[in-house]
């Protein structure tokens, strides 16, 4: 019987680490104590009674990563990429597809990709029939095009049939992707998501509609998803302020998440949105067949991006974490409080020399860069993989 008899028997303490729980309202030096699967204590000094220890102290140890914007069908709808990949390198516990299904091949999703990950994987389901069919390198086919692509009722009666995993209705909007439809689609996916009582998650493109037309029309909880695209249809008015849809929008509840992708992340709309206030409260990848190969590469990369744009360590973990596991209504995930999945993601924050580019082509120098250490999923130490892009380009390690 290890030490004193009086405490708990842990399966591994990480010693000494700044532990950033937003949810938890904690940010600082403390030890965290894990014990079958679950965090078990979190205190400045935990005594091990001979359990293992791992010293983290200088790293952050925070809630386990949830992207919330991936696309993760892999194999078989042809922009998504292999979960397992995108989750080692960028130090995720939960991904979320964004969509790649719909009713008509969600089956295939759940019991081949979800169901052989160890990763906790989510699905918005979108109201697209054949959910994002023709997306490629040299190919795009919209997906809502016609109300007939769009039976409500199938998307409905999917949602019903698996709800464990599915947490809302996708729909993308704008250009080509709605086509002659346009708001149309967006009315649809509306009506698929009151239906079910789940958030809704808009996709915002070209216009037509315009960004305010969209954000006008969502619910409190829905997500207005690429909330920082680049002009033409960004959130800036021409007075370079945040347009007065998307304030409104922010105070009835409608969430704004990052979804930095191939096309929607500029560094003007950025930042002119963080100048007049208005942070994204989301933040997450979009990562897919050709974002994956950057500037966007993953969610890690994309954290570190917006923490060089201002944003504290706090803020960006609170967006990547904490804030995506209660916008998918799963408030068991993305903190660190006792009896919670033991869902760990260690990071260092590294000076570096990083130049990051948007969308656009538009580039910043980085000071600070996030590197993966370890990931605990459920208690299990998961692997965490190299990123060679950024390797050249990474200083000192900054100690928290
Ligand atoms: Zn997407």
């Amino acid at each position: 019987m290890p030490g004193t008899g009086h405490s708990p028997s842990f399966d591994l303490i990480l010693r000494g680490g700044r532990v950033i729980d937003p949810r938890n309202r904690r940010d600082g030096a403390s030890d965290v104590a894990i014990a079958g699967g679950r965090i078990a204590a979190v205190a400045p000094h935990i005594d091990a009674g001979g359990a293992p220890v791992r010293n983290v102290a200088g790293s952050i140890v925070a809630p386990g990563l949830i992207d919330i914007h991936t696309h993760v069908y892999h194999k078989a709808t042809s922009l998504s990429v292999d979960p397992g990949f995108i989750a080692r390198r960028s130090a995720c516990t939960t991904l979320v597809d964004a969509g790649s299904a719909g009713a008509g091949n969600y089956d295939g999703f759940r019991d081949y990709v979800m169901r052989q990950s160890p990763y906790r994987i989510f699905a918005f389901l979108n109201v697209s029939f054949p959910g994002i069919f023709g997306f490629d390198k040299d190919v795009s086919i919209g997906e809502a095009t016609l109300r007939a692509m769009l039976p409500v009722h199938r998307c409905v009666q999917k949602i019903e049939a698996n709800r464990d995993r599915i947490v809302g209705v996708k729909v993308r909007i704008g250009g080509i992707v709605t086509g002659d439809l346009g708001l149309g689609a967006l009315e649809l996916a509306l009506e698929a998501a009151t239906a079910v009582d789940l958030p809704l998650m808009a996709h915002i493109g070209t216009a037509p509609p315009s960004y305010s037309t969209v954000v006008d029309m969502l619910r409190p909880g829905d997500i207005l998803t690429h909330c920082y695209r680049p002009d033409p249809n960004s959130a800036i008015g021409e007075d370079g302020k945040v347009l007065q849809a998307v304030r409104a929008a922010r105070e009835r509840g409608v969430l704004f998440d990052i979804a930095h992708g191939m096309g929607a992340f500029g560094y003007e709309t950025a930042e002119a949105a963080l100048k007049d206030g208005f942070k994204p409260d989301l933040i997450s990848s979009d990562v897919h067949v050709i974002a994956v190969e950057g500037p966007g590469y993953d969610l890690l990369h994309i954290m570190s991006k917006l923490l060089n744009c201002g944003l504290s360590l706090h803020e960006v973990i609170d967006m990547s974490s904490n804030r995506p596991a209660l916008a998918i209504q799963r408030p068991d995930l993305g903190h660190l409080g006792v009896g919670a999945p033991a869902d760990i993601t260690v990071l260092n924050e590294h000076d570096s020399s990083y130049v990051f580019e948007d969308v656009v082509g538009t580039r910043r120098q980085g000071a600070r860069i996030l590197q993966p250490v370890a990931v605990y999923l459920g208690g299990q130490e998961m692997e965490v993989s190299r990123r060679p892009f950024e390797e050249a380009f990474l200083g000192h390690t900054h100690h928290h």
